[in-house]
């Protein structure tokens, strides 16, 4: 049985739903691509979650799938680095899902602030169905499988990890008592040794009387450190510190990326469902028009008319791909009038014409080899479900399902 180290194992996912933008790529891939260098990161083209809105017509749904996984290669990530997969080869996330399906109380679903929220967004869908409620317990599950301690989300996403983190804590409290849980619990205390035994009591007291969190978080650094130590009382101890039974499934936390969200060619936040997105695959011609019709500051009527770039569009796209030399060129010279909505836009073509010019280059390479892309994603599946099975040992025998 493997030791996992939650704290630096990251999972995420991305829905195959359609092209990816350049708002993916600042907003999410570049800091998958960062991270991959220093956590064990395992990243999910959640195939299923694209279900949950686009059940009826699946036509595209490989297409999709492949795409995503050529433009996630072209960016940057790496099989040697990251675990990349496709949910629906890693059949284990069903398992965990039905299971966590049984202890996940209804009202914990129909509260997820974006239940109500997109299934206004998605009209025209009948999305009443049982799939897209249980949406975020998949998401749960896709976490939990991995005992992953860290899910880089976007802000929205908060409340979702919220609920992950819920299902965990019932999970863990339902299932995690063993009989003598305590009794057992003591015995690995004596096993760490006169020295760590007394640090673990004393952080333990700490946190359960005074309610030192600093004291917790202190103590699971220790239990994480020690190396000649099973992984059944390391559950143990990591949930004798907080009372409850074993820690079967840890709890993670979200991680937010410092990328704010990008805008689209209207202002509004780039989305694919928007019809404002530069995408990943866009010609430089394509690019070229997309900024071109791109509605600029709406005080300037005229070529004279001074402007504000705060109110343009375009500004946040400068402040994201221009240098600080062209940034102050062009708030001098729309405040002053000295350039027009024209000018301003070539820079911004051609940096963005610059920054996806290599991304393309690579996927173009992959469209060319699909036995590469194909073989990467399978041997990522591989290397996730010896992850997925570890875990699911463990939860079957919480469940008393260890069947022999
Ligand atoms: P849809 O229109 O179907 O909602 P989308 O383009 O908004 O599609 P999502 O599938 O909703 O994309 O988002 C995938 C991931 O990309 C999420 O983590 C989300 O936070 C991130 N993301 C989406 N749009 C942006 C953006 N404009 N800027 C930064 N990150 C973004
Ligand atoms: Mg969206």
């Amino acid at each position: 049985m493997n030791l996992v180290d939650s704290e630096r194992r990251v999972l995420s996912g991305m829905r195959p739903s359609g092209q990816m933008h350049i708002g993916h790529y600042h907003g999410v891939l570049k800091n998958w691509v960062k991270l991959q260098h220093s956590y064990d990161c395992f990243f999910c083209i959640v195939d299923w979650h694209a279900l949950t809105t686009d059940y009826e017509d699946v036509s595209l749904l490989s297409k999709h799938v492949q795409d995503m996984a050529i433009d996630w290669l072209a960016c940057g990530l790496s099989p040697s680095s990251a675990t990349l997969f496709i949910q629906s080869q890693v059949p284990e996330h069903a398992e965990l899902h039905v299971l966590l399906s049984m202890l996940c109380p209804l009202s914990w679903l129909e509260r997820v602030p974006s239940y109500k929220e997109s299934q206004e967004q998605h009209q025209g869908r009948d999305l009443g169905t049982y799939g897209f409620l249980g949406y975020p317990l998949l998401q749960a599950a896709d976490i939990l499988l991995y005992r992953a301690g860290i899910v880089p989300v976007g802000s929205d996403q908060l409340a979702h990890i919220e609920f992950v983190r819920d299902v965990a804590r019932r999970f863990n409290h339902l299932y995690g008592r063993e009989p003598g849980f305590e009794v057992k619990a003591e015995a690995a205390i004596r096993k760490l040794g006169k020295k760590n035994s007394k640090l673990y009591n004393s952080l333990r007291q700490a946190y359960q009387e005074q309610g030192d969190s600093e004291a917790l978080d202190t103590a699971r650094a220790l239990l994480k450190e020690l190396q000649n130590i099973t992984l059944g009382d390391k559950e143990r101890l990591l949930g004798y510190l907080e009372g409850g039974g074993k820690l079967v499934l840890p709890e993670p936390q979200a991680m937010f990326s410092e990328s704010p969200r990008l805008t689209g060619l209207d202002g509004g936040k780039m989305s694919k469902s928007h019809n404002n997105a530069i995408y990943l695959r866009d010609t430089q011609e394509q690019v070229e028009e997309k900024i071109k019709r791109m509605p600029t500051d709406p005080a300037r009527v005229h070529r004279n008319d001074p402007g504000e770039p705060a109110r343009c569009p375009v500004w946040p796209l400068h402040k994201l791909y221009s240098s600080e030399t062209t940034c102050d060129w062009v708030q001098q010279g729309c405040t002053s009038a000295g350039i027009g909505c024209v000018e301003c836009k070539q820079p911004l073509i051609e940096s963005v014409q610059q920054d996806l010019q290599p991304i393309q280059l690579r996927a173009a390479e992959y469209e060319d080899n699909l036995d590469v892309v194909r073989g990467i994603l399978a041997s990522g599946a591989e290397r996730a479900r010896d992850e997925a099975r570890d875990t699911l040992v463990e939860v079957r025998q919480a469940l008393g399902m260890n069947y022999r």
